[in-house]
C-alpha cells in the first residue's frame, strides 16, 4: 500500500509538469511568393506567410567551405548562422569576397517575433527564407515517402575496403552565390546556389527601380531547387541525359513540388479561391511559378506557359488546350517538362472538381451557375479545404511514385505507370477515380507508355511478378531485407541510416551473386544479364565484352499507410548494369539515314563510346515475403539503345541540339542543371 503522502505527490507531479518541453515547431516568417507581390495592392496582404518548421537545434556553426569559386577566401569567422540536421546556410558572396553575418534564429527577440521580418535588404532574412522553404520541402517529401531523406552521396573510387560512397550530412545553401539570373542545384557540390541580379527597370509595378532580384527570396525557386536535390538523393542517375525526357523530368518534378506547395498556405488559398470563385482553371497565383524571376527574365520553371497564358488577341488569360502531338514534338527540356507539369495539374483540377461538385450544387441551388457577386465566406473556406486536400493528395501520389520508377533512363510514360502502380498498391479501391484522372490527363497530351496498347488502369499497373523456380532463393533475400528494415527503423540519425544502407548494399551484392550467379531466371526477372546463356541468346559477342558487373544501386525501406488504414511494409532495391557501346555498334543506328548523319554534332568526339545502362527496381513485400514488382529497363533493348543514340548523337533539330544540348551533354558534365537554368 502506498502512503497518502506518496499518492498526493504522484498526483501533484501529474498535474504540474515542471520540465519545459522543447517546442514542436519553429515559426518563421517569409514571402508566400516573392517580394514582387508585396508591391501589388491586391496581393501584398497575403504575401507574408508564417512557415511552421519542425523544431531542430540550430546552434551549429555553418562551415566555411567556399565552393562557389576555387580561390582561397577568408574563412567564415562568424560564430552565428543556420546549421541544422539537413542543411547549412553559407552566406558567402563571391562577387564581394565576403561572408554576410549569419542569422541567429535562436535569439530571443527573433524567436518571439516568429523570425526576422521579410525584407529584401536584410541578408539574414534571406538566410531565414532559404532555410524555412528548404526544410518545408524536405518535410513534405519525407511525409510522402515515410522515411528520412538522404542527399546523394559523394563518390570516391579510392576509399579503403571497396567503399565508395561518402555520407553527405548537409546540403549547402548559398543564398548569394552568383551575380547572375540563375539558381541551380549542383550535384557536384551538393549545394543550392542562388543568384541575384539588377532588376530590369522597365516595369516599375514589379520591382523598385534599381533594385535587385534575389532568387533566394522566391519560395518557388527555393522549393524547385531543393526538389532537384531530393530527387538526386533518390535517383542519382536521373541527371544523366539519355532521353529527351531525362532532364525534362527533373525540371517538371521540381516544378510539380513547388506548385502544389502553394496549396498548403491557408491565407493564400482562401484569398485566391474567393477571387476565382473556386474555379481553379482560371488564372490565379496558385497556378503560377516564380513570378518575379519569370517577369524579369522571361522563363524559369517548366510551368510558366504550361497551364495557360494570355491570348495576344483578346489580352485575356486562357487555359491552354492540351495537344496530343506535344509529347512527340517538343524537345526543349523546359517546354517538354511543361507537358508533364500541365498533365499533373490537369489531373489535380479533375480531382478537385469532383470533390467540390456537391458544394457547387448546393451553393447554386442545383443550377451549377453561381450567383453574381462574392462567394459566401463559409463556402470559400470549404472549397479551400477541398483544394488543399486534393493538392496534398496529388503531391503525395507524385512523390510516392518515385519508389516505383526504374533506376535509370526514366521517361514520362514510366512515370505515369509508377503513379498508377504506387497508388493501386496502397489504395486498392479507387472509388474516386483519381487514377483515371491521371491517365486521362496524360493521354490528352500524348504521353503513352511504351508497349502499352490500351490506356486503362489494369494495363498501366505493373504486373505482379511470377518468380517460378527461384522462389526459395528470393525468400532468403526477403528475410535478409527484413533485418535491414529493422535496423533502419531503429537508426536514430541519417548518418547511421547511410552506414546501414552501405553495409546492407554490400551484403546484398554478395547474396545476389551467390544465389543468382548464372541464373537465367534472374536475368528474365530483372532484364539484366546474369547468365552466360544471355551472351548466346542475345548474340552479345563475348569477345568484345562478357557479362557486365552489376551494382546494388539503392536500398530503401517504405512503410506506408493508406486512407483505409491498409499498411504496406516494403523494401525497394534497385540493381543496375552498364556497358560502353563502341562507335562501330552505335553508329549503325544513324548510318544510312542521311538527314541524321548530317546533323551529327561536330563537337562530339567521333571515337566516343555511349554508356548504356539497364536497371531493375524490385519491390519486396516484407509481410508476405514476396517479390511484388520488378520495374525494368532491359540491358538488351535495341529499340531503347537506338533512341538514345539518335537523341545523343543525331538530332531532329540541329540548331537546338548543337547549341544547347552539346553543352549539357559534354561527357561527364558535372553541372547539367546549371546550364538548364541559366537565362
Ligand atoms: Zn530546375
Amino acid at each position: 500500500m502506498f502512503s497518502r503522502e506518496y499518492i498526493k505527490a504522484v498526483k501533484v507531479n501529474e498535474i504540474f509538469d515542471t520540465g519545459i518541453k522543447k517546442p514542436n515547431y519553429r515559426k518563421l516568417r517569409g514571402y508566400a511568393f516573392d517580394p514582387s507581390l508585396s508591391l501589388q495592392l491586391d496581393t501584398s496582404a497575403i504575401n507574408t506567410t508564417t512557415f511552421k518548421i519542425k523544431w531542430e537545434d540550430l546552434s551549429g556553426k555553418p562551415g566555411n567551405q567556399n565552393f562557389v569559386n576555387n580561390q582561397n577566401q577568408e574563412p567564415n569567422n562568424q560564430d552565428k548562422g543556420i546549421k541544422g540536421e539537413y542543411v547549412e546556410i553559407i552566406d558567402f558572396d563571391p562577387a564581394s569576397g565576403l561572408f554576410y553575418e549569419g542569422a541567429d534564429l535562436n535569439d530571443p527577440y527573433i524567436l518571439a517575433q516568429d523570425g526576422l521580418e521579410p525584407s529584401e535588404s536584410n541578408p539574414q532574412f534571406h538566410q531565414q527564407m532559404t532555410y524555412a522553404v528548404t526544410m518545408r520541402t524536405i518535410e513534405n517529401f519525407e511525409k510522402a515517402l515515410g522515411r528520412k531523406a538522404l542527399w546523394s552521396a559523394r563518390y570516391d573510387e579510392h576509399l579503403p575496403n571497396g567503399q565508395r560512397e561518402i555520407f553527405v550530412q548537409h546540403l549547402r545553401v548559398y543564398p548569394h552565390a552568383l551575380r547572375e539570373a540563375n539558381a541551380f542545384y549542383s550535384p557536384l557540390k551538393k549545394a543550392l546556389l542562388f543568384g541575384y541580379f539588377p532588376a530590369p527597370t522597365k516595369d516599375l509595378s514589379q520591382h523598385l527601380p534599381g533594385g535587385m532580384v534575389f532568387t533566394c527570396l522566391s519560395q518557388d525557386i527555393i522549393s524547385h531547387e531543393t526538389t532537384h536535390a531530393l530527387l538526386d538523393g533518390m535517383h542519382r542517375r536521373y541527371i544523366e541525359d539519355t532521353h529527351p525526357d531525362s532532364l525534362a523530368f527533373h525540371e517538371a518534378f521540381a516544378d510539380i513540388v513547388a506548385l502544389f506547395q502553394h496549396f498548403s498556405m491557408p491565407e493564400v488559398l482562401v484569398h485566391q479561391i474567393a477571387k476565382t470563385k473556386g474555379d481553379l482553371t482560371s488564372q490565379s497565383l496558385l497556378g503560377e511559378l516564380a513570378q518575379e524571376f519569370g517577369k524579369a527574365i522571361g522563363n524559369y520553371g517548366a510551368l510558366r506557359s504550361a497551364i495557360g497564358k494570355e491570348n495576344p488577341e483578346t489580352k485575356k488569360w486562357e487555359l491552354s488546350t492540351p495537344n496530343p502531338n506535344d509529347y512527340n514534338e517538343v524537345i526543349e527540356p523546359h517546354a517538354r517538362g511543361a507537358i508533364l507539369v500541365s498533365a499533373v495539374f490537369d489531373a489535380f483540377i479533375s480531382i478537385y472538381n469532383l470533390r467540390v461538385k456537391d458544394l457547387f450544387r448546393i451553393a447554386s441551388g442545383g443550377s451549377g451557375i453561381l450567383p453574381e457577386g462574392e462567394l459566401h465566406p463559409t463556402l470559400v473556406k470549404l472549397l479551400a479545404a477541398e483544394a488543399s486536400k486534393s493538392a496534398n493528395h496529388v503531391l503525395t501520389m507524385c512523390i510516392r511514385a518515385l519508389d516505383y520508377c526504374p533506376p535509370v533512363d526514366i521517361n514520362f510514360g514510366d512515370y505515369l505507370r509508377a503513379i498508377i502502380t504506387a497508388d493501386a498498391d496502397l489504395v486498392p479501391d479507387d472509388d474516386k477515380n483519381y487514377r483515371i484522372a491521371f491517365i486521362d490527363a496524360f493521354r490528352r497530351r500524348g504521353i503513352l507508355p511504351k508497349y502499352i496498347k490500351t490506356l486503362s488502369v489494369e494495363s498501366l499497373v505493373y504486373p505482379l511478378v511470377r518468380v517460378g523456380d527461384i522462389e526459395t532463393k528470393l525468400s532468403y533475400i526477403s528475410t535478409f531485407l527484413r533485418d535491414f528494415q529493422n535496423d533502419v527503423a531503429y537508426a536514430s540519425n541519417r548518418s547511421l541510416i547511410h552506414d546501414i544502407n552501405i553495409d546492407y548494399k554490400r551484403k546484398l551484392h554478395g547474396l545476389l551473386e551467390g544465389k543468382f550467379e548464372n541464373s537465367i531466371e534472374f536475368s528474365d526477372l530483372t532484364g539484366l544479364l546474369f547468365s552466360d546463356e544471355d551472351i548466346r541468346r542475345f548474340s552479345l559477342g563475348a569477345d568484345s565484352y562478357g557479362l557486365p558487373k552489376f551494382e546494388v544501386h539503392s536500398l530503401r525501406q517504405a512503410r506506408r499507410v493508406g486512407p483505409n488504414g491498409d499498411a504496406l511494409n516494403q523494401v525497394i532495391i534497385s540493381i543496375t548494369q552498364k556497358r560502353e557501346v563502341p562507335k562501330e555498334e552505335w553508329s549503325k543506328f544513324i548510318e544510312g539515314n542521311d538527314s541524321m548523319l548530317k546533323n551529327i554534332n561536330p563537337a562530339d568526339n567521333a571515337e566516343e563510346t555511349i554508356t548504356f545502362r539497364g536497371g531493375s527496381t524490385m519491390i519486396i513485400d516484407l509481410d508476405t515475403h514476396k517479390l511484388k514488382f520488378c520495374i525494368n529497363k532491359l540491358m538488351v533493348d535495341p529499340e531503347r539503345l537506338k533512341e538514345q543514340v539518335i537523341y545523343q548523337k543525331g538530332t531532329q533539330d540541329d540548331s537546338l541540339h548543337a547549341t544547347y544540348f552539346s553543352k549539357i551533354l559534354t561527357k561527364d558534365n558535372p553541372e547539367p542543371l546549371s546550364m538548364l537554368h541559366r537565362m
